[in-house]
């Protein structure tokens, strides 16, 4: 008999289930020789990087050999305008998760716990107890988070709360007064993480401005990244925006060179690529348009988004329909590692992208009885 390597790992460790991404492209290929495949199921841009990042990464293909600036001092400064802030409140990490798993490890000892909603983003859960935390999850109402129940699972060994505005997957999010009044309540030595993936999206007048909040609530930390309407899912880079005293403390867990020659060159010139931004998001404007009056016309459902992306809810079991469309080379995400064993997240994509989706469903439900 071998050694059971799992009785060595530590005991958060041994309770992770790992995360599940989308099924690359690549993968279903192999699976089924077909070529023409599109994934709508990682929220990543339909329309690609900016081209001036590509041009960006090109200019810089010979300082491969170099470190990257561990301090990533160019781009923090860009960011640093463009946010009205100080280059002192910014992070950089290798994605956001990245940041997530810095501000886990650098505040939460073993046995302080972490408060999540009940389908929140997953990474929150993994990181938490990967570092040895442990993760209060907090059931939803109507899909959003139960705010009242968050504060009152607050004991002396919460160390922070994480929310992600707008939440993958239900797409769900808080308005300003809500997260004002829950900023509010909340003692100044609980951290809130707001993860805001999405932020570049949110067309709505009531989004929380949470770089102003910030000013008032210093345990606000606010995450944001380049994988989502920047397109640079790929090269992994994100951002946090805290007090500079955080700063300072997730900079003591940042490992030395967490962010790449090639992910700093990109991110700076999509910053400055408003055009390749604005596109993205009318795109997403039309595509959600596009994708819900359709769904509708189909007799399903979806749970309102403010981001690049909705569950669908498809009344049954999913994961039949999920396999159909995979076999005609379509990649959504299913959603029962989420306990949403009904729904389908989907990204939404380009125009045509769109359209063969849907087009796909309507064949694949004609066959089933509702
Ligand atoms: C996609 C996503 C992220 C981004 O992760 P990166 O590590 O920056 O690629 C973070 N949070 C949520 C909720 C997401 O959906």
């Amino acid at each position: 008999m071998s050694f059971d390597f799992i009785q060595l790992a530590n005991p958060g460790v041994r309770h992770i289930k790992p995360y599940q991404p989308g099924k690359p492209i690549d993968e279903l290929r192999r699976e089924l020789g077909i070529s023409d495949i599109i994934k709508l199921a990682s929220n990543e841009n339909p329309l690609g990087p900016s081209p001036k990042a590509l041009i960006a990464v090109q200019q810089v293909i010979r300082d491969f050999n170099l470190y990257p600036d561990g301090s990533g001092y160019e781009l923090k400064q860009a960011l640093a305008a463009k946010l009205a802030i100080t280059p002192q409140q910014l992070t950089l990490g290798n994605g956001s998760d990245n940041l997530l798993a810095m501000v886990i490890q650098a505040f939460v000892a073993p046995g302080g716990e972490v408060i999540i909603s009940q389908y929140a983003f997953a990474t929150f859960a993994i990181a938490t107890l990967a570092n040895h935390g442990t993760p209060a999850i907090i059931p939803t109402r109507d899909w959003q988070c139960d705010l009242d129940a968050m504060l009152a699972a607050i004991n002396s060994n919460t160390r922070a709360i994480f929310i992600a505005n707008p939440n993958n997957p239900t797409g769900t999010w808080l308005n300003k007064q809500d997260l004002l009044a829950f900023l509010q309540k909340l003692p100044e030595s609980v951290l809130l993480v707001l993860d805001e993936a999405y932020y570049e999206y949110v067309d709505n007048a009531d989004f929380p401005d949470s770089i102003a909040l910030q000013r008032q609530f210093p345990n606000l930390i606010i995450t944001r990244t380049f994988s989502k309407a920047y397109g640079l899912a790929g090269l992994r880079i994100g951002y946090s925006i805290t007090v500079p005293a955080i700063a300072d403390i997730l900079n003591r867990v940042r490992l030395p060179f967490n962010v790449s020659v090639p992910a700093l060159a990109a991110a700076q010139a999509a910053l400055a690529d408003e055009q390749h931004v604005q596109l993205s998001l009318d795109n997403n404007k039309l595509g959600m348009q596009q994708l819900t009056f359709a769904l509708a016309q189909l007799g399903l459902k979806v749970l309102p988004s403010v981001g690049n992306f909705f569950s669908l809810d498809l009344a049954r079991e999913a994961q039949p329909i999920y396999q159909q469309l995979l076999n005609k080379g379509i990649i959504v995400r299913p959603l029962l590692p989420y306990g949403m064993p009904n729904h389908l997240r989907i990204t939404i994509g380009t125009e045509p992208q769109n359209k063969r989706l849907i087009d796909a469903l309507t064949d694949i439900l004609k066959v089933i009885e509702f």
